[in-house]
């Protein structure tokens, strides 16, 4: 029997049965695909390679996915981007990652404003109300009641949308500012070897370290008088063990895998009521040959930033998509043929089951052009990539992030980790353990697979 099975292979399920496996506990990982890395994946065809969700990560070298394969005694390389410049309105400022966040031209009193709310704001990081104030502060109103200067506002809401996929007066301040605190330590960055050397590194160390792997669909997890007995394959066959940490998701694993009648009414309603954020539009373009030595950036033409969300809430495409871009093939070469260049654009929007997803790709396209003069004339072709296919790596409601970092669900208000089962866990972007994690993306993922090794470590007895 194993000490502990893990359902699912994505950076969280994989970096948690790692961690395990070094540890010396015997431990099954069990992925329905043939291979691991959940979302962290690339597609490929005609000798060109796209990044099917990820295409930036957060903290680089510095994230949790590098330092979980240093626990394993692995490495990964990487390549770092220096800046992604923002265009609102058709003007270019720079964002820089690395000591200045954000270099806009604001007029003097804005500045002030600003300087102040800031200076009233950071002392409250340093106590544990404060911090819970600002985490359920939003974005919009925290830079309300300073300023209202369209173009900051802009900017602020529409990263909120590229980085957490939901709109600004949802976003939290509080997450956003320790996330910003991480990302100045570190750089954003993309791994040599494209995104599935994350996965192939951390499988490395857990082969290494004795970990069992089989791809199998889980059917079912099992629990028997409040503690949890195994898994059940989908061809029917039992695996036991005292320990099941869960990599599908929380909302999946309550409600398909194990099984409402398993936990109580409100646990279940909490469950089912988590908010997930919007979906995307992702749109490949691979080019005869280089346009741009710009690394990628972000693009807004409206300054309404609340009228381009109502927009999308009704389900209209707007005339000029915002988006943000990616020119993968300036950070890995390894993305295309040589002289060939692939800018990817994406646009964060909430999911519409039968939408104009062509017409949504024509409308980027047309946007693009204006950041990137002679985009269509040098296009070979585009790669579509829909919120429908996303949807079928996610859940029902075709989503993002399962788990939006609303100011309801960040810090000590993120979903736990620990079940009300005994004996089952999660692990991934979702969840974690008394509001240390403070991360997005995959690096959420990684720092998921850190607590919860922590977590079920302490309470699995000395190591065989
Ligand atoms: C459009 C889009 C763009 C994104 N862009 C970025 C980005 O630029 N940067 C960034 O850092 N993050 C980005 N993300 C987020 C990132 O992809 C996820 O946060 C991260 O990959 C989640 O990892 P995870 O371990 O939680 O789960 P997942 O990657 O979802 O892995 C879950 C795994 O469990 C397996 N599984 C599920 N059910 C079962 C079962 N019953 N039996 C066996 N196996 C099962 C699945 O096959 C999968 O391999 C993006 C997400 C989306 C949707």
């Amino acid at each position: 029997m194993h000490d502990v099975i893990v359902v699912g292979g994505g950076i969280g399920g994989i970096g948690v049965a790692a961690l395990l496996a070094k540890q010396g506990r015997k431990v099954l990982l069990l992925e329905q695909l043939d291979r691991v890395g959940g979302k962290c994946v690339s597609h490929k065809k005609e000798g060109f390679h796209f990044p099917v969700f990820i295409h930036a990560f957060a903290r680089g070298s510095k994230g949790s996915r590098a330092h979980i394969a240093r626990m394993l005694g692995e490495e990964i390389a990487w390549t770092t981007i220096n800046e992604l410049p923002i265009c609102v309105n058709g003007e270019w400022m720079g964002f820089t990652v690395k000591g200045r966040p954000i270099g806009v031209k604001l007029p003097l009193k804005d500045v002030l404003s600003l300087a102040m709310l800031a200076l009233q704001t950071l002392p409250k990081l340093l106590t544990k109300k404060g911090q819970d104030e600002l985490d359920r502060t939003d974005l919009r109103s925290w830079l309300q009641r300073r300023t209202d200067n369209p173009k900051l506002h802009a900017i602020v809401g529409y990263m909120a949308g590229a980085f957490y996929a939901i709109p600004y007066w949802e976003a939290s301040l509080g997450e956003t500012i320790q996330i910003f605190r991480g990302l100045m330590k570190g750089k954003i960055a993309y791994p040599v070897g494209e995104c599935e050397a994350i996965p192939e590194t951390l499988f490395t160390g857990f082969k290494k370290h004795g970990g069992e792997f089989k791809q199998e669909n889980v059917k079912r997890i099992v629990v028997s008088e409040g503690k949890v007995q195994g898994v059940e394959l989908s061809d029917g066959k039992l695996l036991e063990a005292p320990l099941v940490i869960s990599n599908a998701g929380i909302r999946r694993t309550v409600l398909d895998l194990v099984g409402e009648e398993y936990f109580d009414k409100g646990y279940v309603n909490y469950v089912r009521n988590l908010r997930s954020s919007w979906s995307a539009l992702v749109v490949h373009t691979v080019l005869s040959k280089k346009i741009t030595d710009k690394p990628g950036g972000l693009y807004a033409k409206s300054l309404d930033v609340e009228g381009y969300a109502e927009q999308l809430e009704r389900g209209e495409i707007p005339q000029k998509p915002y988006m943000w871009c990616m020119v993968t093939t300036n950070w890995t070469s390894s993305f295309a043929p040589p002289g060939k260049q692939i800018i990817c654009f994406g646009c964060p929007m909430p999911f519409r089951e039968g939408a104009d997803w062509k017409k949504w790709a024509d409308r980027v396209l047309e946007s693009g052009e204006e950041l990137f003069p002679g985009l269509n004339e040098h296009m070979i072709f585009r790669e579509v990539i829909p919120p429908d296919y996303i949807q079928s790596w996610t859940d029902k409601e075709g989503l993002g992030f399962p788990v939006a970092q609303t100011t309801q669900q960040v810090g000590a208000n993120r979903p736990s980790m620990i079940s009300p089962i005994n004996g089952l866990f999660y692990v991934g972007h979702d969840v974690a353990n008394s509001g240390k994690t403070r991360a997005i993306g995959v690096d959420a993922a990684g720092e998921s697979a850190l607590e919860c090794a922590e977590i079920v470590a302490s309470g699995l007895g000395p190591a065989r």
